[in-house]
This record gives structure tokens, C-alpha cells and sequence, in this order.
């Protein structure tokens, strides 16, 4: 059976990372492989001194005056917070990216090892594929769009946000949401769910519909992650990334 695909259907597809076969490629005689160039052997690298770790004692106090910060005294106090345990393993603090006047916000859940590295979300793999559905709206990380995580430090070992640190983070992604009015908010996973709307129903019953975050309308789905190890459900993520196209545009 053949599979018949337009080509806007093949460019969707194909941003959502799916590739599309047309045929078995023809039987192609196997080049000569070449032989091995010769290694140079290198001599093993010096221990170089390593820095000793930045030690920050959570003092479980938010910085306050939080509602009243514009957006450099909001980025300053994220990363100095230590209102929770989890300042004192971050290597950077997550504060965000993109375009401060976006009309799209993306809220994730919470640092990986690379976006504790890098300081900036979604950097991984499920980023690249965030970045490939970004592609498929014609939208990129760095112009109107702005993505931000629940939590802005890394959770050892990339455990679940724990529920009193989603509360100490929580006015930081609600006071970003204010200064930067998004026209559309996609709330990626159930963590940004729970954040966002107050709600522990999951994913699958919560989509489909336009719910509402501080009068900003807010669109669930999957978290890349989980789309990573679920293939099928990109198609419903498509699905979730057009009703929040089309509640943008109405
Ligand atoms: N997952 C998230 O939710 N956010 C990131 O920044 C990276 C992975």
C-alpha cells in the first residue's frame, strides 16, 4: 500500500521530524571502504585544576517585590535566588529566551543537564524538536516567540519538579507572562499544566480546549520529551499547535 502525501502534508511532516519514504532505495554496489588513517597517539591531557563549586544555602525566601520588577530586575533576582534547595546544585540559573514582544509563549517544565550547562531551555534533543515545531509554524526561539520553564534550575538527576518548588518559581513565570502579554501561551507537559491552570487532570483530557492564564489564552499538549519516546502522538501535538495557531489568529 502506498501512502499518498502533498506536499505541504511532506513539509509538516518532515518539521515535525517524520521522514517520509517514497520507495526501497535501489540496491547501490558497496563503495571500497577505506583503510584506516594512522591514529597519532596523543599524550593524556594534564589534570587541570577544577574551580571549587559556588556554595549557595537555600534560604527559602523569594526575593521580594516580585509583581513590581521590570524585566532586568526579574532576570537579576532569578539568578540570584536562593529560595529553594535547588540553588545549590545549578550551574546556571534558566531564565528564558526570546523575543521580550512575542505573541507566542511556550512554557516548559524545568532545566535538563544542558540547559543547566548552557543557561538556556530547551537546548536537548526534545528541544531540537521543539525547535522543528517552532519551524512548522514559521516561528524560531528568537523572534516572536518566547520560551520559558516552570522551574528555573535544574532538578537533580532531571527528577520531577517537586510541588514546593514549583510555588517558590511560580511568580517568576507569572510576572514574565505579565511583562510580556503574550497573544497565545502552549503549555508543554503536565508540569506547565499544573503551574499554569491549577489542574492534575492529564494532558489527554485537557486538550482540544482554550483555557485562560492571567487573560492570556492558554493551549495544552505533550511535552517534546514525551513526543520523543511517543511518535504517534506528534500527530496530536500538530493538532494542539494549530488550534493555537488558529486561537491566535481568531
Ligand atoms: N525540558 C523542559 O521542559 N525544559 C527545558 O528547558 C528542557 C527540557
Amino acid at each position: 500500500m502506498t501512502l499518498q502525501l502533498d506536499e505541504r502534508q511532506r513539509a509538516m511532516l518532515s518539521e515535525m521530524g517524520v521522514r517520509v519514504f517514497d520507495a526501497l532505495p535501489s540496491a547501490v554496489p558497496a563503495a571500497p571502504v577505506p583503510a584506516p588513517a594512522p591514529v597519532a597517539v596523543q599524550p593524556a591531557p594534564q589534570a587541570q585544576p577544577v574551580a571549587a563549586p559556588v556554595t549557595r544555602t537555600p534560604t527559602g525566601d523569594r526575593p521580594s517585590g516580585i509583581d513590581g520588577m521590570d524585566w532586568e530586575e526579574l532576570e537579576a533576582a532569578v539568578a540570584g535566588c536562593q529560595a529553594c534547595g535547588l540553588c545549590e546544585r545549578r550551574r546556571n540559573t534558566v531564565f528564558g529566551v526570546g523575543d521580550t514582544q512575542a505573541d507566542w509563549m511556550i512554557v516548559g517544565e524545568a532545566p535538563g543537564e544542558q540547559e543547566d550547562l548552557q543557561g538556556e531551555p530547551f537546548v536537548g534533543a526534545a528541544g531540537k524538536l521543539l525547535d522543528n515545531m517552532l519551524r512548522a509554524l514559521g516561528l524560531d526561539r528568537h523572534s516572536k516567540v518566547y520560551i520559558a520553564n516552570v522551574l528555573k534550575c535544574r532538578p537533580p538527576g532531571n527528577r520531577n519538579p517537586e510541588p514546593a518548588e514549583v510555588a517558590q518559581c511560580e511568580p517568576f513565570l507569572r510576572r514574565q507572562v505579565a511583562l510580556i502579554q503574550p497573544r497565545i501561551i502552549l503549555a508543554m507537559g503536565r508540569f506547565a499544566v499544573q503551574s499554569l491552570l491549577g489542574t492534575t487532570e492529564p494532558i489527554g483530557k485537557l486538550r482540544g480546549r482554550v483555557y485562560d492564564y492571567q487573560g492570556v489564552p492558554v493551549v495544552v499538549t505533550y511535552h517534546p520529551a514525551y513526543l520523543l519516546r511517543n511518535l504517534p502522538d506528534k500527530a496530536k501535538a500538530w493538532a494542539d499547535l494549530c488550534l493555537a495557531m488558529n486561537t491566535l489568529d481568531s
